[in-house]
């Protein structure tokens, strides 16, 4: 109570002295404080709340280890997140004003416009972007299948990501039945696959386990088709109702090597129906896709400048780059919006990390990480410094804890550093790892990362489909998801110590060993890229 008034006071002084000159003006602040202040110091009214924008310096060390620092910011972190925010409307103009913003696209540009001004208003102290480049460009043209024999009808399909147009005038070929595309599919349709186009059996799209086969499986059928010779391959859509989305499988932003297609389930099923009757089936099949050279595109990078280890950092992060067919709102719009209003929430906490924390809108993730991949490269003679990539990017499920990527050396430390967000449901320190989102990079380069684990609720069925749109994403939940984003960022940027140091590169490769991911990086074509050193830590 009495510091309060104290406080008060001082600023009172300081706030008239603006005005007038300054003996007459501090004489009269003096007796006016007094004169305001005396009820207060005897407890008969309220004091006034300081005024807005007031900068309160750091507490003590302000470090957020677990009983002191975090009591004091995590709450009105949390309650800031909470309340009233630019989120919703920021997400609302990101999926409805600029919609589909694919890597490479006019709308991918308004994207990054529009994102570093509304990180400038969340009040960060520097805000700049930073170009890389992407191998190829790429959008569809008008895409045209129809089933000719033995029955007309037009199917509904979709071209997939970065897959190269069919040859001039389309491909007009028989339709081939390839099961699952494993193996034992391509051996028993055996020849007559060459030339034809392979349809390809999937099943419904249900958990996180399902979407990530979804992108190991399929690189490993698209070999195998190009091995047997087809001219093109049909994906029967892993949504139900008709429901199309854009998928690829390219990890590195290079164009396809076979013309590819999702189709409708239900007409994907029809056309399976017709084979397994015995009945040839021919189709008519167009996709004039337009493919441009290689393109420069950019990252934003937005930095809160820590106090007293402002040379390392914590990177808060989530792509802005979405597919087209929908406003990419799950994917990943929510989360642009999460990391822009936790910039917000820890900027208006007033209170000032140990470390700095940088927020980073990656673009080129859908074709491959690409912009995490370049932000990593070329910030590599600060990767020693950085203390964790946190990376959000499963929707707007509830948050209930974090992957560690197989770093069980951070896991004791994480677990004490995030306790401030445990009542928020962050319990669950996962050590299973997959190279599906912007950690990726940072983990191939040794640091520690914390991916959120996020339960599915609609994430599945919208994943990058045209139904991906702002109606599907639960503003609740992804404010408490800003809470924990902010509060997460702010503990490992301003804790005593570092959850972990940088890995080496023998440290790095038994971690990809005991995790598995050296098998999905050789099953993604990436092995020789980390064993050349084109991505992650240097030999
Ligand atoms: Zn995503």
């Amino acid at each position: 109570m009495i510091g309060d008034s104290l406080t008060l006071g001082i600023m009172l002084i300081r706030k008239r002295h603006a005005f007038g000159g300054p003996c007459a003006g501090r004489l009269a602040s003096v007796i006016v404080s007094l004169f305001l202040f005396a009820p207060i110091v005897l407890g008969q009214i309220a004091p006034i709340s300081p005024t807005p924008g007031w900068r309160q310096p750091p507490v003590g060390t302000g470090a957020c280890s677990v009983e002191k620092s975090c009591a004091e910011v995590a709450p009105s972190m949390i309650q800031s997140a909470l309340r009233p925010s630019p989120l919703e409307e920021n997400l609302r103009y990101l999926t409805d004003s600029i919609g589909g913003r694919m890597t490479g696209s006019p709308e991918a540009d308004r994207a990054v416009g529009w994102a570093v001004e509304a990180l400038r208003h969340a009040g960060v102290d520097e805000i700049h972007t930073e170009k890389f480049t992407i191998p190829a460009g790429w959008s569809e043209g008008r895409t045209h299948v129809e089933v000719l024999v033995p029955q007309a009808f037009p199917v509904r399909a979709t071209s997939i990501g970065w897959s190269p147009r069919t040859p001039e005038g389309g491909i007009t070929s028989g339709v081939i039945d390839v099961g699952e595309g494993d193996d034992a599919g391509f051996a028993k349709a055996g020849d007559a696959a060459k030339g034809a186009i392979v349809l390809v059996h999937t099943k419904v799209l249900v958990t996180w386990e399902d979407l990530d086969n979804e992108y190991v499986v399929d690189r490993a059928i698209i070999e195998r088709a190009a091995k047997a010779g087809v001219a093109a391959v049909f994906w029967m859509s892993t949504r139900p109702n008709l429901l199309l989305y854009r998928h690829t499988t390219t990890v590195d932003g290079q164009i396809e090597s076979i013309p590819q297609a999702v189709v409708a389930r239900e007409d994907a099923e029809r056309i399976a129906r017709f084979l397994a009757s015995g009945q040839k089936v021919r189709v008519r099949f167009e996709m004039p896709n337009h493919i441009s050279g290689p393109a420069e595109f950019e990252n934003v990078v937005a930095e809160i400048r820590g106090r007293e280890k402002p040379d390392e950092f914590v990177l808060l992060g989530a792509h802005l780059d979405s597919w087209d067919l929908g406003t990419g709102a799950l994917d990943n719009g929510c989360n642009v919006a999460l990391v822009i209003d936790a910039a917000r929430v820890i900027h208006a906490s007033g209170v000032i990390p140990r470390r700095s924390i940088r927020f980073v809108l990656f673009t080129g993730e859908e074709q491959g990480m690409l912009g995490s991949w370049a932000w990593a490269r070329m910030h590599r003679a600060e990767l020693d410094r950085m203390v964790a990539a946190v990376i959000f990017d499963s929707g707007t499920g509830p948050v209930t804890g974090y992957s560690l990527s197989g770093r069980k050396d951070t896991l004791a430390a994480v677990r004490e550093v995030l306790e401030p967000v445990k009542s928020l449901g962050v319990k669950d320190f996962t050590l299973d790892a997959a190279l599906d989102t912007d950690h990726a990079d940072f983990l191939l380069e040794g640091v520690p990362t914390l991916e959120a684990n996020q339960e599915v609720t609609n994430y599945m069925v919208n994943y990058h489909a045209a139904s991906d749109t702002f109606d599907k994403v639960d503003i609740g939940q992804v404010k408490t998801n800003v809470a924990i984003a902010a509060v997460s960022a702010y503990a490992l940027a301003d804790a005593p110590a570092r959850i972990g140091l940088r890995q080496s590169r023998a440290e790095i490769e038994q971690l990809m060993k005991d995790t598995g991911i050296d098998n999905e990086i050789k099953l993604e074509g990436q092995w020789s890229a980390w064993e050349k050193g084109e991505r992650g830590r240097q030999p």
